[in-house]
């Protein structure tokens, strides 16, 4: 008998495992990829961007629900990035900023795995690689529910626990283990869910950008949402066949994701000279009379993009500029300042670093993490209907629930440890241990 049993071996999960075991908990991880973090080290490029100093609920994360920032201010404090600095230094992880930006010192994703998987080591945790879960359900429900434990049960071991973290991510990137395995088991448990979305990725345009795939430009994005601007991003934008990528297109996804969920119009507006005003690209135009348009545009933007451009405002790419109208200068500066494209779709899940929607955020006390309606059923991280813009705000709330979930499902422990001294020592030798020495030694991979 576990005192608390974790599954998901991702940053929420072994940040779960940590802070329950730290309290003394006897506890256990299930994960099904055969290593665990295996997404943690994929990171910020491999380099891990673990939190940000910049953070404003409202505008750096999304939900459905429409109480999600005070959600957010309950889990994550008043100073989330001092809290992922501390419990990195816990660990032995010293941190660095960098436009806000928190990586660790190392710049690299693999030490925080490995800082991680020690701990886990170091407080004897369980881990169970490769498990495949058939079922979880509870043992027996007394009256009061306060002493039912949870069994799961894997296709060749059972694992008892008194609390039980839900910690299983969510559906992108495949490769990296995301799938929907996670929310069969919450949903099993009757656990309420919102829809399910891929975010921080890539728009599929309603336009063919074959000429300029492959294109990137310093640019500036509003988004609007059958004719409203409902965000603004600025970065470096890449055009791709199908579309736009990019981090600022990422970070306009998860609302874009959810307007066409909701068949709402979605279009998106670029500014390819955010630098310049349309005045100063005019007289810049106008100045070099004799050369042709795309020469002169070539002067301010990437020549296949401004053959694209020019192309979209029906003008000859070796018109001197001299020939041209008023009318058609004002329509090629409107086509740099205001490039619109109606976006029909997402990428996928497998280009999509996060998944928006998840365990709906009323089924939680955002103090503890506890699942409410389910004695002792704890969840974090992506399975929860939270969703960050790229910058560190997703590994800061995997890691920062996580943490809440284990503490919570810890000192549940805790109290009942009278309990687990009478009914249950042993148990954990006799149905795990093997387990884990076949697949599992030495954690780290
Ligand atoms: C390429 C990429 C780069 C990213 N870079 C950053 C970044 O730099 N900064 C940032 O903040 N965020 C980043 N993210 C997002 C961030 O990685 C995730 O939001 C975060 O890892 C979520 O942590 P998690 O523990 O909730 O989920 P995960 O890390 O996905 O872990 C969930 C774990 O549960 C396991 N699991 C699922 N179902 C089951 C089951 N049925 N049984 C047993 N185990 C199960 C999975 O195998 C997985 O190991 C990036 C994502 C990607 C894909």
């Amino acid at each position: 008998m576990y005192d608390v049993c974790v599954i998901g071996g991702g940053a929420a999960g072994m940040s779960a495992a940590i802070a329950a075991a730290r309290t003394g908990s006897n506890v256990i991880i299930l994960e099904k990829n055969n290593k665990l973090g295996r997404k943690l080290y994929a990171t910020g490029n491999g380099r891990c961007n673990l939190s940000n100093t910049y953070m404003n609920f409202q505008k750096m994360y999304f939900s459905c629900d429409a109480h999600y920032e005070e959600f957010l201010s309950g889990v994550l404090g008043d100073t989330p990035a001092y809290g992922i600095i501390e419990f990195m230094k816990s660990m032995g992880i010293l941190t660095h900023g960098r436009n806000g930006c928190i990586y660790p010192m190392s710049n690299q994703a693999s030490s925080v795995v490995w800082a991680m998987t020690d701990q886990l080591k170091k407080y004897g945790v369980t881990v169970i690689l490769k498990a495949d879960i058939q079922s979880v359900a509870f043992e027996k429900q007394t009256e009061s529910g306060k002493n039912s434990n949870i069994v799961i049960k894997l296709d060749k071991d059972v694992v008892k626990a008194k609390s039980l973290i839900i910690a299983t991510g969510g559906k992108s990137y495949a490769s990296l283990g995301g799938s929907d395995s996670g929310y069969n088991i919450i949903k099993e448990l009757g656990v309420k869910m919102s829809e399910l979305r891929p975010a921080l990725c890539p728009f599929i345009a309603n336009e063919d950008f074959n000429d300029i795939a492959g294109v990137r430009a310093n640019a500036s994005a509003w988004l609007f949402v059958d004719d409203t601007q409902e965000a603004f991003e600025t970065g470096e934008l890449q055009i791709t066949d199908y579309g736009l990528s990019g981090i600022m297109i990422f970070n306009l996804s998860s609302i874009a994701g959810r307007a066409m969920s909701e068949e709402k119009r979605v279009m998106v507006r670029i500014d390819f000279l955010d630098k310049y005003d349309k005045a100063y690209i005019e007289d810049f135009i106008r100045t070099e009379e004799k050369r042709t348009i795309l020469g002169v545009l070539n002067g301010l933007i990437n020549d296949r993009l401004g053959g694209f451009l020019l192309k979209r405002a029906g003008i000859d790419t070796r018109t001197p500029v001299k020939e041209l109208s008023d009318a058609q200068i004002k329509a090629v500066i409107d086509e740099i300042k205001s490039f619109t494209v109606e976006i029909k779709g997402l990428k996928d899940y497998e280009q999509a670093q996060v998944t928006a929607g998840g365990i709906a955020l009323s089924e939680l006390d955002e103090n503890t993490m506890r699942i409410k309606k389910l004695e002792h059923v704890y969840a974090a991280g992506e399975a929860l209907d939270i969703d960050g813009i790229c910058g560190g705000y997703n590994l800061t709330f995997a890691i920062l629930s996580g943490k809440r979930a284990g503490e919570s499902a810890g000192a549940r422990a805790e109290e009942s440890a009278g309990d687990r001294m009478e009914g249950c020592a042993g148990a954990r030798t006799e149905e795990c241990v093997g387990a884990r020495t076949e697949e599992c030694a030495g954690y780290r991979t």
